[in-house]
């Protein structure tokens, strides 16, 4: 039984994630998506518990994907709950070298952990959260962005935050 982690902090969701997520939970038996609540970063847009809530919505079709709140460091999260793997979705060369560091920094901490990176469909390329939120807040259409069960939460976040 193979459990990965898609680890991000999902601020909010997109159909970019949305996109890793199925295609992850095809790969693995088990998938936790772990919103990163790090303490050391500037508060999100959206609190952790509200990702949370809007992730878990748009994988309820999901049997084997699962959505948690990860604190500290990704290494001591994967050995806790027994995964194994970690996908990492990349959407460009620019997403690769933080990833590439990132995944021998764990692998220091963890041997026993890997890192599956997974190419972000070309549709979704230029897709970030924070491209969402800035087109969102001034009115921009997200329709193509985020996945259709959360847009009204997500717009009426953004649009109140305003
Ligand atoms: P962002 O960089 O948009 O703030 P997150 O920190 O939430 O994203 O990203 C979590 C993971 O999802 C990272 O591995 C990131 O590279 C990946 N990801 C984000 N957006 C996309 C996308 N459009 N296509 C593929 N992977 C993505």
């Amino acid at each position: 039984m193979i459990h990965a982690v898609y680890p991000g902090s999902f601020d909010p969701v997109t159909r970019g994630h949305m996109d890793i997520i199925c295609r992850a939970a095809k790969m693995f038996d088990h998938l936790t998506v772990a919103v990163a609540r790090n303490l050391n970063k500037p508060a999100g847009s959206f609190a952790a518990d509200e990702r949370v809530e809007l992730l878990r919505r748009c994988t309820a079709n999901l049997p084997n994907v699962t959505v948690d709140v990860c604190d500290g460091l990704l290494a001591d999260y994967i050995k806790r709950i027994g995964a194994l793997a970690v996908v990492k979705g990349l959407r460009a060369m620019s997403d690769f070298e933080q990833e590439f560091q990132q995944a021998l920094i764990n692998k220091k901490l963890n041997p026993d952990m890997e890192t599956v990176f997974i190419c972000s469909s070309v549709e979704y390329t230029y897709l970030s959260s924070s491209m969402v939120k800035q087109v969102g807040s001034l009115g921009g259409d997200i329709s193509d962005f985020v996945p259709p069960e959360v847009k009204e939460d997500i717009i009426n976040r953004i649009q109140n935050r305003a």
